[in-house]
């Protein structure tokens, strides 16, 4: 695996790949890597004929007071990580090689990144589709890969992908979990046994949900209601929102119909976790 922490290099090196006629997957990352990740990596092999993966926590997408300086970093497990799959290149740019002095420039996502998510970190989308954007442009693959576990970033990344007319393919692969159903994150790392204990109402309210709706259940509001529950209940969440919304708008949805999507925000001992299900009904 080649290592590289400069832009310029890894275009050059790219380039000569590109001659060749070989097509280029891309999984951008912050690092703190899990199955998630790698799932998304080993998704990579099968779409692409090298491998590019990104390592690179991007201050733009912090707000004032979250965890930018504290954000798990494990850059040697993530290497042997990365080896172990076979990745061709690891690109790890300082903060310097993607905003030098003077940056001020930024990518400004539309209404899909207004709500959920965006409600709660209002420059959060602009933040990860300027990255995006500079990182596509960097790599410039055939094939960029993102997790479904980021639902709203994934469509952010479709939208900007689109109204851009960016060459490149986006691929949306499905939330690995852990086998007792919490989603994987690096900010789980966080958690004390016990809260990770109580992070699993997450995805189990989540699970409820949607089995309830498979059963007939059509109302938006007692979806919500049940999930907010036991989220305040059994977790002692601090819960930004439950959201049950058309899956491709992320508008809320009053009547149960179509593409649905469910997802959460909450704080379990002040770490912040989302996760989501989809649904066709
Ligand atoms: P991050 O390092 O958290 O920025 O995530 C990098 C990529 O991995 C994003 O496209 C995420 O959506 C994806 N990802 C993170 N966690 C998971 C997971 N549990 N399952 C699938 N994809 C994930």
């Amino acid at each position: 695996m080649r290592v590289s922490r400069s832009p310029r290099q890894i275009r050059k090196e790219l380039k000569a790949i590109r001659v060749l006629g070989k097509r280029i997957a891309f999984v951008p990352t912050m690092g703190a890597l899990h199955e998630g990740h790698l799932g998304l990596v080993r998704r990579a092999r099968r779409e692409g004929d090298l491998v590019v993966v990104s390592i690179f926590v991007n201050p733009a997408q912090f707000g004032p007071k979250e965890d930018f300086r504290r954000y798990p970093r494990n850059p040697a497990a993530d290497r042997a990580l990365l080896k172990r799959e076979r990745v061709d290149l690891l690109f790890n740019p300082n903060v310097s090689d993607i905003y030098p002095a003077g940056f001020d420039t930024y990518v400004l996502p539309g209404k899909i990144a207004d709500r959920l998510e965006g409600a709660f970190r209002p420059t959060h989308f602009r933040g990860v589709a300027t990255v995006v954007l500079k990182l596509l442009n960097i790599v410039q693959p055939d094939v960029a890969l993102f997790g479904r576990k980021d639902l709203q970033q994934s469509l952010v990344i479709e939208k900007m992908v689109s109204d851009l007319g960016l060459p490149v393919r986006i691929v949306v692969a499905p939330t690995v979990r852990d086998r007792d159903g919490l989603a994987l994150s690096s900010r789980n790392a966080y958690l004390t046994k016990l809260g990770r204990k109580k992070a699993l109402v997450i995805s189990a309210s989540l699970l409820a949900a949607r089995q309830m709706i498979r059963d007939g259940e059509r109302s938006a509001t007692r979806i919500r209601n049940y999930i907010e529950r036991r989220l305040l209940r059994e977790a002692e969440a601090e819960v930004d929102y439950v959201s049950v919304a058309e899956r491709s708008t992320l508008c809320e949805l009053q009547k149960i119909s179509g593409q649905v999507a469910i997802s959460v925000a909450c704080r379990i001992e002040r770490v912040r976790l989302i996760d989501n299900l989809t649904l066709k009904v």
